[in-house]
């Protein structure tokens, strides 16, 4: 026989196909190949098909498996394939009832891979199996948090309106087939509209999203499309143009547009943009690649400081994939017992006395030592990673503290506190996690501070408030994290029921530097005393800053001055030694 190149395609796929037959005939899933319009290419044959559909993998080739989904389910699974679909690499899952072809509904779980990308599969590979014989609805996924498929449902998706997809898909061919017929696709985001929908409502954002949309058609030109993509963003296909200069100086002009103040209903909103470039000097095969490339430009623009918008380039699809390659690592982290926990000492002011810690995680990475929060956390909170991770702190600061007050301080127990992501309210029963962290640790419930910032729940403020409610009832405290950053606004304070505000060191460092920097930090006491708050300054790293605080009557404080986070070992040392710090 001779070498691969004299083999011609049919015949490999057909041992290709009967490799793929033998693998999966006595699998217990029913393995399917599916295309992006959702058509199947190849299906297996065998019990487990015999099973689910009673189809056999020829017969299985001629239905849409749309088709075969009950029709209540059929929404939900269409739109997590069409999610799917635009994440080369992602995973999803999905519950629904197939229909058998003597059997009626069968509950069925899928889980779907997407491998479009891949020069050999190009589909999206879909095992699926019998759950149980439904006779009703099936319930959700039930998957385990710590099972739940990483990165998949990344927000492209959702801002990914298929019209907008099919105009920029049309695009691409003309670009393929004519070098002189570019393109640019330029993603636009208001950059507070979250904020605007949690502190004006739906009606008010709705209308600043008009505007918006309305600022943006001024600006384009004939054959130019702009797509409202929905919450605060924008599409806007450039034709004619794969210059990146050009497309550039489309985008300054939106952020300028953008920017000009917004009056609806007497209130004056202020806005501002950030933009994300692909142009066709790549060739995109599909839109949705080419809208995921300014997918990722527009990630590179929010974290750019000057100008907020970036053109894409090949290096971001690494980083991409890199991030993707760490949330894997931390997958693994969480199930390998990498992840620990450090404790800053929180001490009171007037005495220097230890009151508590703030448990803070830290990742022991094999060969990289430790990974601080800030590398890590923002990814798993976008993943939903956070959410087993944030499990596991609750259940571990809970454990330790209530092991160190039962050991040094039975009749004077230190508090901890746990930094709670805003992810964690929607994505958990969150309540119920506290209530049991506390109750299997043994650690009286008022020794159990969360701290939370406003900017983390932002978007989920009714849930939050709920929650946070039910939190209360069991006698656990609420401390405001980084208070003075991100939205700050004092609607929230009294809505919410905090006991403890959190002045964000970047106050705390400029106190002495300016006449008015100690002002604002008084205000700040002032007002959380009037409401029954409690103040913590954070990051306290001169005795010059711990006195001019304690002069103001802030209670407790946190910082370098005092001590740094300590790994466990340490931190008892500091308990056990009962010393003012
Ligand atoms: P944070 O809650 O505001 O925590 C305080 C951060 O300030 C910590 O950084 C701490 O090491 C640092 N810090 C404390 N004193 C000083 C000081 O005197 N000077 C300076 N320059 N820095 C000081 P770290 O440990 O890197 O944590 C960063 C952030 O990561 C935390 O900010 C918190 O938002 C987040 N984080 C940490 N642990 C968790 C966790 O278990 N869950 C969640 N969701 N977020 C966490
Ligand atoms: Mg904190
Ligand atoms: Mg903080």
């Amino acid at each position: 026989m001779g070498n691969a190149s004299e083999i011609d395609e049919t015949t490999l796929l057909n041992i290709a196909g009967r490799w793929l037959h033998a693998l999966t005939e006595g699998s217990g899933d029913v393995v399917t190949l599916v295309d992006a319009h959702g058509r199947v290419q190849y299906s297996s044959s065998g019990a487990s098909a015999q099973e689910l559909t009673g189809l056999d993998g020829a017969e299985a080739t001629r239905v849409r498996p749309a088709d075969l989904v009950h029709p209540e389910d059929r929404d939900r699974a269409v739109a997590a394939f069409r999610q799917l679909v635009l994440r080369p690499g992602a995973r999803a899952t999905v519950e629904v009832r197939l229909r058998h072809k003597d059997r009626g509904w069968i509950a069925a779980r899928a889980h779907g891979y997407n491998r479009l990308e891949d020069p050999v599969v190009r589909a999206i590979v879909v095992h699926t199996r019998a759950v149980a014989r439904a006779e009703g609805p099936v319930a959700a996924a039930e998957e385990t948090a710590s099972q739940r498929p990483l990165p998949s449902e990344a927000p492209l998706a959702q801002r990914a309106n298929s019209a907008f997809i099919e105009v920029l898909s049309r695009a691409c061919e003309r670009a393929r087939v004519d070098p002189n017929s570019g393109f640019s696709v330029l993603l636009v985001e208001l950059e507070n509209f979250k904020m605007l929908l949690g502190t004006y409502g739906d009606v008010v954002a709705g209308e600043v999203q008009n505007e918006a949309s309305r600022r943006l058609a001024e600006l384009l030109g004939e054959g130019d499309v702009l797509a409202d993509l929905g919450a605060g963003e924008f599409g806007v296909l450039l034709s004619g143009s794969r210059d990146q200069v050009v497309a550039s100086k489309l985008a300054d002009r939106i952020q300028q547009a953008l920017a000009a103040r917004y009056r609806v209903r007497d209130v004056v909103i202020a806005s501002s943009a950030v933009v994300g470039i692909a142009t066709s000097e790549r060739t995109y095969a599909r839109g949705e690649l080419a809208l995921q490339d300014a997918s990722l430009a527009l990630n590179r623009a929010r974290v750019t400081t000057k100008r907020r918008r970036a053109v894409f380039q090949t290096s971001m699809r690494v980083e991409d994939t890199r991030r993707m390659a760490m949330l894997g690592g931390l997958h693994g982290a969480l199930q390998g017992n990498q992840l620990r926990l450090h404790y800053q000492p929180i001490v009171t002011l007037a005495s220097r006395q230890l009151v508590g810690f703030e448990a803070l995680l830290r990742w022991e990475h094999p060969n990289q030592g430790f990974i601080m929060p800030g590398d890590f956390i923002p990814a798993a909170e976008e993943s939903g990673l956070i959410v087993p991770i944030g499990a596991w702190v609750l259940k571990e600061a809970t454990r330790q503290m209530a092991e160190w007050n039962a050991r040094f301080r039975p009749n004077d127990p230190l508090y901890v506190s746990v930094n709670v992501s805003g992810k964690q309210f929607v994505e958990d029963d969150l309540a119920a996690q506290i209530e049991s962290a506390v109750s299997t640790s043994q650690l009286a419930p008022d020794r159990l501070k969360l701290e939370i910032t406003e900017t983390s729940i932002i978007d989920q403020q009714a849930s939050a408030v709920l929650v946070l409610h039910a939190v209360k009832a069991l006698g656990v405290k609420i401390s405001l994290d980084d208070f003075g950053t991100g939205y700050s606004s004092f609607n929230y304070l009294h809505q919410l029921p905090y006991d403890t505000l959190k002045i964000d060191r970047s106050f705390v460092s400029r106190l002495g530097e300016a006449e008015g920097n100690a002002e604002i930090v008084h205000a700040i006491i002032v007002l959380a005393h009037n409401l029954r708050m409690e103040v913590v300054a954070e990051g306290v790293e001169t005795e010059r800053q711990a006195d001019e605080l304690r002069n103001m009557w802030c209670d407790s404080a946190q910082g370098y001055f005092f001590g740094r986070p300590l790994d466990p070992l340490r931190a008892a040392e500091v308990i056990a030694a009962g010393q003012p710090l």
